[in-house]
């Protein structure tokens, strides 16, 4: 369903209306367009003293092509190395850095703070100071305008390299992080894994199993991976045969129909992945998910086992499944929900089953590490789909407006997230849960 008042506040008349009257003030999110430089132009880098990133961010944004300009008029990215800061007084360094330029940010532009983990501190006042950086990102992320967004990036000691930061730094600069902001990312010291030949293509050889395909989000993300040089295995229920067919005839992949929450699915996808379909994946996207929502005095047994059974159940039945055969370098990405992360009234059934998925990656993430595997999540905020068109009209308006951007993402931004995540570059990130929420109020 189209978001009438996005097209209403951004054009000539209505834009002056809601500057006028103090409504929110959407803007039109650029996406990535393949051949687009990572950042639209300058990035002024920044250091506190005693920082020691400065110099992978450095090399990093070399490799990313960017164009560091120190005293750049109208930056697309501020980027600012603060893992030297080790007391309150030092966070005025942070103050220094963005008080005279966040104004000249371009519209879309990019704040990105790279700090270091406040579990790793050695004093009490470094251990404050590291995590008064997490208030000032989610602060920042409230205030910017125009799409632009802020996250902070953190580091364990030893993940300070140019290779390990590469990935997450293209992915922030970019568009194609344009529905996520205020959020956090940590990145490990283990291999980040290696880097693509091509970084327009970097799934290239590589085979992607994604759950749910048929439609909505699991449909873009078939065709990310597969934009992004992925084989794709489109998998759905037997009785989505046939828009999953076109797609995986499109994407030039396979169609796997299979109800999930089959007790033998496991095997029955393990015999599906013959040579024929490509084998053992590379990358795996537990994306199907449903929704059956009540309020718990009113729900059923079947409405709550139901939820489960599709959206937990399933998805650590077939990654028992397929574990075992996963090679190094695999990546796995679960489709949690800011309902998982905050609760949302009629959904105790979705919302358990959503945090059980963060549960699941941050266990099984650091058990799987040694093999370079990664597990993490993506929990998506309101993302115009089917799903969500369904909502009463009340609750879609807010749902679209309780935002850092003011709107709704969209499958792509979902998409986009889940290819950073799935790219063998991202191995530094594992176990984690990445909002794509535009920074909602539920659950901040
Ligand atoms: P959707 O309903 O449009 O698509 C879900 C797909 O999963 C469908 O094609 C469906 O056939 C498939 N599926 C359902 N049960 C299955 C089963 N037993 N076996 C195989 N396939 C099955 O949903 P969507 O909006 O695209 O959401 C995709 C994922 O994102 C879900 O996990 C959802 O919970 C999550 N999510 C969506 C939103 C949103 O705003 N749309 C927000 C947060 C999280």
């Amino acid at each position: 369903m189209a978001d009438r008042y996005l097209a209403f506040a951004t054009g000539r008349v209505g834009a002056r209306v809601v500057r006028r009257l103090g409504l929110p003030r959407p803007v039109v999110l650029p996406r990535h367009r393949p051949g687009a430089p990572v950042a639209a132009g300058p990035v002024v880098l920044g250091r506190a003293e005693g920082g020691h990133a400065e110099k992978a961010l450095r090399a990093a944004l070399e490799s990313c092509d960017a164009r560091v300009e120190e005293n750049a008029e109208r930056p697309a990215a501020l980027v600012f190395d603060a893992t030297g800061i080790a007391s309150a007084a030092e966070l005025d360094q942070l103050h220094a850095f963005f008080h005279p330029r966040v104004r000249a940010l371009a519209t879309g532009g990019r704040a990105v703070i790279v700090g270091a983990a406040p579990e790793d501190a050695t004093t009490v006042g470094e251990a404050a100071a590291r995590r008064a950086l997490d208030g000032f990102v989610r602060s920042l992320g409230k205030e910017l305008r125009g799409g632009a967004t802020a996250q902070l990036v953190l580091l364990a000691p030893g993940a300070e390299r140019a290779e390990s930061l590469e990935s997450t730094l293209r992915f922030l600069l970019s568009a194609r992080s344009a529905y996520v902001s205020g959020q956090t990312i940590r990145l490990a010291a283990h291999d980040p894994g290696a880097h693509p030949a091509d970084w327009e293509r970097p799934l290239a050889g590589r085979t992607a199993l994604v759950t749910g395909a048929a439609r909505g989000i699991g449909a873009a993300i078939a065709e990310t991976l597969a934009r992004d040089g992925a084989r794709v295995l489109a998998l759905d229920t037997p009785g989505q045969l046939d828009p999953l067919r076109a797609l995986a005839t499109r994407l030039g992949g396979a169609a796997v129909p299979l109800d999930i929450t089959a007790p033998d699915a496991g095997e029955r996808l393990r015999e599906q992945l013959t040579e024929e379909t490509g084998g053992v994946p590379d990358i795996v996207v537990h994306n199907a998910g449903i929704t059956r929502d009540r309020t718990l005095a009113r729900m059923d047994a079947d409405r709550w086992r139901s939820v489960l059974d599709v959206n937990l159940i399933a998805v650590e039945r077939l990654t028992d499944a397929l574990l075992p055969d996963l090679g190094a370098g695999a990546r796995i990405v679960c489709t949690s929900s800011i309902s998982g992360l905050a609760g949302n009234v009629g959904q105790t059934n979705y919302a358990a089953s959503k945090a059980g998925l963060v549960g699941l990656v941050g266990a099984l993430g650091p058990r799987v590490a040694e093999r370079g595997i990664t597990v993490n999540a993506v929990a998506p905020g309101f993302i115009e789909t089917r799903m969500t068109a369904a909502v009463p009209t009340f609750v879609r308006q807010a749902g679209r407006r309780m935002n850092s951007l003011a709107q709704g993402g969209l499958p792509i931004d979902v998409a986009e997230t889940v290819a950073y995540l799935s790219s063998p570059a991202s191995g530094a990130v594992n176990g984690q849960v990445l909002r794509v929420c535009g920074q909602a109020l539920l659950g901040a």
